[in-house]
């Protein structure tokens, strides 16, 4: 616990700065002056058939939540400008690793009082082979049970959700990014996952207020 302790102090400027970038799941595209209309900037770039996705859902098997706001969700969504998923998780629910890699950052500390400036709040990064990394965010306080360093497998338990940061409630944001080194809205890639049963669209992408169970 030290150790992650200690990691959180590391990581606070850069949390410091992904509240700028970031603008959360209530609270809009943060303050881009002029961000692209939501439908141009979702065509830029393509889903992966979900079949050949390294992705699985963030949560166990046989568990099945509700994507209740997805990519580019038009205003007053907080997705709008990139690509993200919230799924419905309660408070305490597992979240568990869509694809292995090594966690890069973590945060623990916030109280889970929906608080817009703590932007993704408790949360968890882990960075993939191919150097895209994914953010799993509003974890409950002192619930992330991962430590920066650490590889993790597909599946395995990253921490407990939670209402931590810009949340209106208990859910998980799941989102990735290109790689290490920007985290704006626009640096997010589009994601299928390989073990998702559903209604999904033609590409494989999720759609909001569809249910999806974890094969
Ligand atoms: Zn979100």
């Amino acid at each position: 616990m030290l150790s992650e302790t200690r990691a959180l102090f590391g990581i606070w400027i850069a949390f410091v700065g992904l509240s700028i970038v970031l603008g959360g799941c209530g609270g809009g595209g943060g303050s881009s002056p002029a961000p692209p209309p939501a439908a141009a900037f979702c065509d830029t770039k393509a889903f992966t058939v979900p079949v050949q996705s390294p992705y699985v859902l963030p949560y166990p098997p046989g568990v099945t939540y509700t994507m209740f706001q997805g990519n580019c969700s038009p205003p007053p969504g907080g997705h709008q400008t990139t690509f993200a998923y919230d799924f419905d998780h309660a408070m305490g629910d597992p979240i568990t690793a869509a694809r292995a890699g090594r966690v890069t950052l973590t945060a623990n500390d916030f109280p889970d009082d929906g608080n817009a400036a703590n932007a993704g709040g408790n949360s968890v990064w882990v960075l993939h082979d191919d150097g895209t990394i994914a953010a799993y965010f509003h974890m409950c306080q002192g619930c992330v049970m991962v430590a920066v360093n650490q590889d993790v497998m597909a599946g395995e338990i990253l921490g407990l959700a939670g209402n931590s940061g810009a949340s209106a409630g208990p859910h998980l944001h799941f989102q990735v990014f290109e790689d290490n080194t920007s985290f704006n809205n626009g640096d997010a890639v589009p994601i299928t996952f390989q073990n998702a049963t559903g209604t999904m669209a033609p590409t494989g992408e999720l759609l909001e207020g569809q249910a999806y169970m974890a094969n």
